[in-house]
């Protein structure tokens, strides 16, 4: 057997002298001046800061939504910024998911299928996705909602199908984009536990938030200001 040509890192997720800008039509805006940041497997990171200050953008280089102007984004020991369209769409697909703070369901499909829905565009068999996707929901606490049109839940009930739906495909690398930002704060704890659950089964979670009570629930906290982190 050939040895592999490089020794794994002990981190999941490298960022090195990251930087986004973006153009706009009056002025060129500097989201991100140069981050850096290492996190192991199995590690729940909080991002706090400021509104603007980045963290979204942030957020979307490592879900490979975006490419960084400068810089290292490295994911499993895959580059983002070197990957072609088939790789970052493979990426995107299983290894990472994500959670957004308005949910982004599909308001007409039932709860069941938007949870099954990554899976099967995967190309997973039918029968496959659906039963993962009932599991997954029964263990969320939703075994009552299966069969319910999305639009008809509350906003804690459809940020849980939103956190099934982005552990669909198993992926190593869970975000959350200010997931509880829209919710009552029983509503928020429930997700946040689900997010906390899941490093108990080696996930990696990487959630944003200005809420300082939800980031004390992660292992670590990092601090943005001005596109880069402060502490
Ligand atoms: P946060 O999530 O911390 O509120 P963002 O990452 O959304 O911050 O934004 C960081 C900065 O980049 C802000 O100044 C914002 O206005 C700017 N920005 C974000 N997205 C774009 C975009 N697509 N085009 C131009 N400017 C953007
Ligand atoms: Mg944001």
């Amino acid at each position: 057997m050939t040895p592999p040509k490089t020794t794994p890192s002990k981190y999941l997720i490298e960022l090195c002298g990251v930087t986004k800008l973006y153009q706009t039509e009056e002025r060129l805006v500097q989201a991100l001046a140069g981050v850096d940041l290492e996190v192991p497997p199995g590690q729940f990171l909080a991002i706090v800061g400021r509104s603007g200050c980045g963290k979204s953008t942030l957020l979307n280089l490592l879900g490979g939504l975006d490419k960084p102007s400068d810089g290292e984004v490295s994911v499993s020991g895959q580059n983002i910024l070197t990957m072609s369209d088939k790789q970052l769409t493979n990426y995107r697909r299983f290894t990472v998911g994500i959670v957004f703070q308005f949910f982004n369901l599909l308001p007409l499909l039932s709860v069941l299928e938007n949870a099954a829905l990554p899976a099967l565009l995967a190309g997973r068999k039918k029968d496959f996705a659906f039963q993962r996707a009932e599991e997954l929901l029964i263990n969320i606490g939703l075994e009552e909602r299966l069969h319910q049109q999305a639009s008809l839940l509350s906003g804690g009930e459809m940020q849980r199908v939103a956190v099934v739906r982005a552990l669909i495909n198993d992926p190593p690398l869970v975000l959350a984009d200010e997931p509880t930002g829209n919710l009552d704060s029983k509503s928020a704890e429930a997700v946040l536990s689900a997010l906390r659950e899941l490093t108990s089964h080696g996930k990696t979670v990487v959630m944003v938030t200005h809420s300082r009570e939800a980031a004390a629930i992660a292992d670590l906290t990092r601090e943005m200001r001005d596109g880069a982190f402060i502490d």
